[in-house]
């Protein structure tokens, strides 16, 4: 059924982002999202205390998928440069930063990368990063693995499914298999099993439709993979597709884009809203212009919806209590248990 509500839905989306005069968040009625905060009586979005710092290298990746909110792929050019990167971490060494989340594309394949991450732990700034695990078998890759376990980066790595079937369609064919053993060499080196190598798995769904329970998959997806492959992990964290870039598209050639929506804004869960990640989370890109999130980002909704800012001019202290910049696919964050990078936002 097609309501009014995800016909107007629809039309948001598709005025956003660069034809439409930014929207300011004294316009608190201006999307889906705006309106399901007021049907529950919950105030407008803002920030808290920062305590994630977002760091998207470039979105150059050695894959294509199908889901990707960040359009990356093999011919993306935008990289951030060691300049940048300096910049940022005197950045982060001046506000006492303690923990960094190093996301792409591909991170890896920024040619800085591990300047960047050597440089982090010798600042003793804890690292997590978001690797796709078939980066690991890519040409001039072959230490990545034990440089992580060196480094005791926290590793969160994409597995949409335990069958091959599923993962390839999404990800591309092979990319089940090579994942597999990447998962494998992992272990072998303690990830998964050491409360100091954190190995998390991260599933997203295949389609137009909400994850499962986040508890109930990790449950299956232990025993399937200790089953099958004798692969170990910590955590599963479950992803709700947001409905922006390839996955938008997607749903746009395939008529499923306002249906999607209203999925979401129907299963707008108000227990979510207080742990919503753009709370305490910056987000900064190849560029070091920063965002309420990586999905802002790649909408190209600055921070607070105020003009493009540099992480470098942004005083962290002055951030709580400042309002987020918010669109329609805020909802696939708040549909059901919630979504965020860190998984399920409820049980
Ligand atoms: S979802 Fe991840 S692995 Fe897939 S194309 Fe996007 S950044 Fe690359
Ligand atoms: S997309 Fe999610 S994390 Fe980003 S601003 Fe909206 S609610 Fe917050």
């Amino acid at each position: 059924m097609v309501s009014t509500s995800l016909t107007t839905a629809h039309r948001e989306d598709f005025a956003l982002p660069t034809h439409h005069p930014p929207r300011v968040n004294g316009d608190r009625h201006s999307t889906s999202f705006d309106r399901a905060l007021a049907r529950h009586g919950l105030s407008p979005l803002c920030r808290n205390d920062t305590v994630d710092l977002q760091l998207n290298l470039g979105y150059l990746c050695n894959q294509a998928c199908t889901h990707c909110h960040v359009d990356a792929g093999p011919r993306r050019t935008e990289l951030m440069t060691q300049e940048t990167m300096n910049r940022i971490l005197d950045w982060c060494k001046q506000h006492g930063i303690q923990q960094v989340d190093l996301t792409g594309g591909a991170p890896e394949l920024n040619p800085h990368f591990r300047y960047l991450g050597e440089t982090l732990t010798r600042s003793g700034i804890a690292i997590t990063s978001r690797c796709n695990l078939t980066i690991l078998s890519e040409p001039g890759q072959n230490d990545l693995s034990s440089w992580y376990a060196r480094h005791r980066v926290r590793l969160v790595c994409s597995l949409p499914c335990y069958t091959q079937h599923t993962v390839d369609q999404q990800r591309g064919r092979g990319v089940y298999e090579r994942s597999i053993a990447g998962l494998k060499a992992l272990n072998q080196l303690g990830y998964g099993d050491d409360e100091l190598l954190v190995l998390d798995l991260v599933y997203n769904p295949g389609g137009p439709h909400l994850p499962p329970s986040q508890a109930r998959l990790e449950t299956q997806y232990r025993e399937r993979l200790m089953d099958e492959h004798g692969i170990a992990f910590n955590r599963l964290l479950t992803l709700t597709n947001l409905p922006i870039q390839r996955f938008a598209h997607q749903l746009k050639r395939s008529g499923d884009y306002a249906r999607y929506v209203g999925l979401l804004e129907q299963h707008f869960n108000p227990d979510t809203v207080p742990a919503l990640m753009c709370r305490t989370t910056l987000s900064v890109d190849w560029q070091g212009r920063v965002f309420d999130c990586d999905f802002n980002q790649m909408a190209g909704v600055h921070l607070g919806d105020r003009p493009s800012t540099y992480l470098w001019d942004v005083e962290p202290t002055a951030l709580p209590g400042q309002p987020i910049a918010v669109r329609t696919h805020c909802l696939g964050c708040t549909a059901g248990a919630g979504s965020s990078c860190a998984g399920a936002l409820v049980s």
